[in-house]
């Protein structure tokens, strides 16, 4: 690549994962000679945003996410660039069976369920989660046909509904939503968060059809091959040994600390001369101002709808417009035999069940090393659009209601050997039916001002893979200024 000769100072506004692939992409462009000056900027006095790893007495604790899905190659690469290839491990998916509380009871999600398309019918139709009627309109969904394209979003309530009735919807696909996203399917959008579903519809009618024929594609494609009669089990979720913090000190490690600038809210941004093109003041709380050529914005959308109104309160209204969720998650560390718990990762818990817990991971299952040898440790999720008022409890409150919850769910024996509690106030993005309306307009409006550069979850995928794509997006134009 050629690069222009006058130096470029670009501020990154966010330490979170978003703002910190993009500062250490900058920082390697300007060390192979891009005439570039980088600051990150973070409001508080930590990097890492919503990932926080904690180590207790050989524990690994996460408060925020424990690991990012394999699928998606971003966050495995950024790792293996960093030097922690070594690091990188899987979960342990030889022992993969999630549990749906239904009426009280823990049931097993079905095998061969691809999110709520069955890839093979024997386990749907055996499961205790469903139903008798509500099988015979899955079985009779293999007749739907093809819908005509162009039809307006929907939510996946509703798309879901059409498709596989309420029981599906309420049983299965909810409980999963809420754990994933944090949200609610009657207002999250289809084509927004389950697109391949959507596409699916339009070519075949069925997602039956669609989906047996996929389950049939691969078994014929693992009997077709030379690998061993035992089918090699891919890893859903991938994370790092020393927790998912590793990934934060080794990137904190490759920047140059006079460049990292903690504890520097940003409140404001305005042009500094007439030209439309920048340069942007950037102000933070204390006086402390910054001019710069380019920004990053790898804020959350409706921090950045704050100090946006004095630049174009057009564009503050549009970030504003993107709806977040908040969580919290307990953790819970237990000594040997103080829980008997059934084989598997964990338990989601749909709605109607009327808890506070949306989920339950049974963490020294799903991977392996995260508690000394014997040890146990639960990770509840509370909170998403299900319960947003969780934040307004206190610890004490909170403990009291998962304890209370988990004793009736589970057989624990003695109380937990420690707790920690993570709060993380609208931390999820919602990307709820007309999301995509919603980012469009953003980047149509972003385009009157062309050195402004969004990064997060709130455009294109909330997870961690999806937020280092979009930083390097970022970067990749701030590159091509
Ligand atoms: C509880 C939880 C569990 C999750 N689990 C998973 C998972 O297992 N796998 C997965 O892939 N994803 C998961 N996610 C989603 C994923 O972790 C997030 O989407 C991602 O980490 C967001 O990164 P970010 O850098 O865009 O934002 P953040 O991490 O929110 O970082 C934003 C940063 O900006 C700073 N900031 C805010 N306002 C200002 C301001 N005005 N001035 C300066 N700085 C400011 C904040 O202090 C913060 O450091 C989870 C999310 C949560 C909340």
């Amino acid at each position: 690549m050629s690069y222009s000769l006058s130096i470029r100072r670009v501020a990154i506004l966010g330490g979170g994962i978003s703002g910190l692939t993009a500062a250490y992409a900058l920082a390697r462009a300007r060390e192979a000679g891009a005439p570039i000056e980088e600051f990150l900027i973070e409001g508080s006095q930590r990097l890492g945003g919503v990932i926080q790893t904690e180590h207790v007495d050989g524990f690994i604790v996460e408060g925020g996410p424990d690991s990012f899905i394999s699928e998606k190659p971003e966050a495995a690469e950024l790792c293996r660039e960093l030097g922690l290839g070594d690091s990188l491990m899987g979960s342990n998916d030889t022992g993969r069976r999630t549990y749906i509380l239904h009426k009280g009871k823990l049931e097993p999600l079905p095998n061969g369920l691809m999110m709520l398309v069955p890839t093979h019918m024997w386990p749907l139709m055996n499961s205790a989660l469903l139903p008798f009627g509500s099988k015979v309109g899955i079985l009779a969904e293999w007749f739907s046909k093809p819908r005509a394209p162009g039809k307006a979003d929907e939510s996946v309530a509703s798309f879901v509904r059409r498709h596989f009735g309420s029981a599906m919807l309420d049983n299965i696909v909810e409980p999963l939503l809420a754990g994933v996203y944090g949200g609610d399917s009657a207002s999250l959008s289809v084509t927004s968060v389950l697109p391949r579903f959507v596409e699916m519809e339009r070519v075949y009618g069925s997602l039956v059809r669609a989906g047996i024929g996929a389950g049939r594609t691969r078994s014929r494609v693992s009997k077709g091959s030379k690998a061993p009669a035992k089918p090699e089990i891919k890893s859903l979720f991938m994370t790092l040994k020393g927790g998912l913090g590793q990934l934060i000190t080794a990137i904190e490690g490759r920047l140059d600390p006079a460049r990292v600038h903690l504890g520097r809210r940003v409140i404001g941004i305005e042009r500094v001369s007439s030209n439309w093109r920048g340069p942007y003041r950037i102000s933070c709380e204390g006086s402390v101002n910054y001019d710069v050529d380019a920004v990053v914005l790898a804020l959350p959308a409706h921090e950045c709808a704050k100090f946006l109104p004095t630049l174009h309160p057009g564009l503050a209204k549009s970030f504003d417009a993107i709806p977040y969720s908040s969580a919290v998650t307990v953790t819970l560390g237990f000594d040997p035999g103080v829980a008997e718990l059934p084989p598997g990762f964990g338990f989601l818990v749909p709605k109607k069940e009327n808890r506070q817990l949306l989920a339950c991971t049974f963490v020294h299952r799903k991977f392996r090393d995260r508690v000394p040898e014997g040890k146990a440790m639960l990770r509840c999720f509370l909170g998403g659009a299900r319960d947003p008022e969780v934040l307004q409890h206190s610890d004490e409150e909170i403990l009291k209601s998962v304890w209370r919850e988990l004793c009736s769910i589970l057989i624990l024996h003695d109380e937990p050997l420690f707790w920690r509690i993570s709060r993380w106030p609208s931390a999820m993005a919602q990307y709820t039916v007309g999301h995509q309306d919603r980012v469009d307009r953003i980047m149509g409006q972003l385009g009157g001002f062309p050195r402004l550069f969004p990064a997060g979850n709130a455009y294109s995928g909330i997870g961690l893979s999806d937020c280092i794509r979009t930083a390097r997006n970022a970067v990749k134009q701030v590159l091509e200024m």
